[in-house]
C-alpha cells in the first residue's frame, strides 16, 4: 500500500496540483485549504462543501494527520498543558500550550530528538531520531487551534522551543513557518513565531539572508568558550566569536533584535564573572537576554539558580546596559521542559 499524503505537508500550489491530478478544479484546493487552516478540520468527511465522491477519493489517497496523543497533562495552576504524541512510525513529539493573560503560546517541536547533545537538555540527552516534516511540525498547532477555538480563543504566539534544533531542519521548519503565516490560511503574524537556535552559524547567516520577519532567539547559556564548551558541544565547532559575528550579521541584515536565551545553572553559569563576560559580549548590540532558571533533568546534575543569584546576574547585566527578563518557569510539575515528558513516559 502506498502511504497516504498528509495534507499538512503540501503548500497551496502542491495541493492544487494534487487535486488537478484527481481531475478537480483549482477552487477545490482553496476550499480544502480553508478547512485545514481556517476551520482546523481534521476529518475529510467534515469538509461539507466538497462533493461526496471527492471526499471518498481523497480518503483513499490523503489524510489530515491526526495526533495520536499518548499523554496529556495540565499543570496544577491550569495554565500550562503539555501533550506527548506519537507519529505513525513510533516517534514521539511534544507540544506545550501556555496561557498567560490573553496570550496563548504554543511551544512546538521540529525534530524527534536532537543531535546537538546540550548536557542540561532532556532532548539532547535522548539523541537524534529524525527530522519532522513541515506537516508534522504544523499538525500540533492545528490540534491546539481546534481546541482553543471551541472556547472562542486562538493561538497568539508560537515558539519553536520544543524538541529539536529548528535550523538543523532548515527547509521543513521554514516551510512550516510559511504554512502558518499564509494569509489565506492560518494567518498568524510572522512576528509571532520565534525560532530558537543553539547557534548553527552557517544556518543563522542563511536565515538572515532569507530576510524573514520571524524573530530569532539564540541559546547562548555561557559567555566564554571554556564554559560554553562544557554545556553545548557544538560550541567547539562554532565558538562564541563566530556565533556573535553571525548574530551581528543577522541584526544588520534584518534590523531585528536578537533574544539570547540563558538557562541559569547554580554555581555553573550564574556567576558574576559570567554575567560580566556576557555584558561585555553583547554590550551595544540590538538584543535582549532571557534568563530562565534551569529546569532540572534526569541526565544532568545541575540545579536552578537561587532568586538572589538571578537578581545579582540581572544587576550586573544592567551595569552594561543590557536588558534582561527572567522567564517564569512554567509547568514544572508536568515536565513541561523540552524533552522531559517523553523521557518520563518512555523511560519511566
Ligand atoms: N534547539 C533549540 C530550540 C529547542 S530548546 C535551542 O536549543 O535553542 C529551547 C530552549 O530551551 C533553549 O534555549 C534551550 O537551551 C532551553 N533548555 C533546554 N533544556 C533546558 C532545561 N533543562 N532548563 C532550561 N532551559 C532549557
Ligand atoms: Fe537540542 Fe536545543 Fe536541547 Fe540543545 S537545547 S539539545 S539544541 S533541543
Amino acid at each position: 500500500m502506498t502511504e497516504k499524503i498528509n495534507l499538512y505537508d503540501l503548500d497551496l500550489t502542491e495541493l492544487t496540483q494534487f487535486l488537478e491530478e484527481l481531475g478537480q478544479p483549482k477552487f477545490r484546493a482553496r476550499q480544502i485549504w480553508e478547512w485545514l487552516y481556517r476551520h482546523y478540520t481534521a476529518d475529510l468527511s467534515d469538509m461539507h462543501n466538497l462533493p461526496q465522491s471527492l471526499r471518498d477519493s481523497l480518503a483513499g489517497k490523503a489524510c489530515v494527520s491526526q495526533l495520536q496523543i499518548v499523554s496529556a497533562q495540565h499543570s496544577s495552576d491550569g495554565q500550562t498543558e503539555k501533550i506527548l504524541s506519537q507519529l505513525p512510525d513510533g516517534q514521539y513529539i511534544e507540544t506545550v500550550l501556555m496561557r498567560y493573560d490573553k496570550r496563548r503560546t504554543l511551544c512546538i517541536s521540529t525534530q524527534a530528538g536532537c543531535a546537538m547533545g546540550c548536557v542540561f537538555c532532556a532532548t539532547g540527552q535522548m539523541g537524534f531520531f529524525r527530522n519532522l516534516t513541515a506537516g508534522e511540525i504544523v499538525a500540533p498547532v492545528m490540534h491546539f487551534a481546534r481546541q482553543l477555538a471551541a472556547k472562542g480563543e486562538h493561538v497568539t504566539n508560537i515558539v519553536m522551543m520544543g524538541m529539536g534544533e529548528p535550523l538543523h531542519n532548515f527547509a521543513n521548519t521554514l516551510q512550516a513557518v510559511d504554512r502558518l503565516t499564509d494569509h489565506d490560511g492560518f494567518n498568524i503574524g510572522a512576528r509571532k513565531i520565534t525560532i530558537s537556535t543553539v547557534g548553527l552559524v552557517p544556518a543563522i547567516r542563511r536565515y538572515a539572508d532569507e530576510g524573514r520577519q520571524t524573530p530569532l532567539a539564540v541559546s547562548l547559556h555561557a559567555a566564554t568558550d571554556a564554559e560554553r564548551n562544557k554545556l553545548i558541544p557544538i560550541n567547539k565547532r562554532w565558538p562564541i566569536t563566530e556565533l556573535m559575528d553571525a548574530c551581528r550579521y543577522y541584526i544588520e541584515k534584518t534590523g531585528r533584535r536578537i533574544t539570547f536565551e540563558w538557562a541559569l545553572i547554580a554555581g555553573e553559569n550564574d556567576t558574576v564573572e559570567q554575567a560580566q563576560a556576557l555584558g561585555r559580549l553583547v554590550q551595544g548590540m540590538l538584543c535582549h537576554v532571557n534568563l530562565i532558571p534551569l529546569n532540572p533533568t534526569k541526565g544532568y546534575g545541575g540545579g536552578p539558580s537561587s532568586r538572589e543569584q538571578v537578581e545579582k546576574f540581572q544587576q550586573v547585566l544592567a551595569q552594561y546596559g543590557v536588558g534582561s527578563t527572567v522567564r517564569v518557569r512554567r509547568g514544572i510539575d508536568i515536565q513541561a521542559g523540552c524533552g522531559q515528558l517523553r523521557d518520563r513516559v518512555v523511560n519511566g
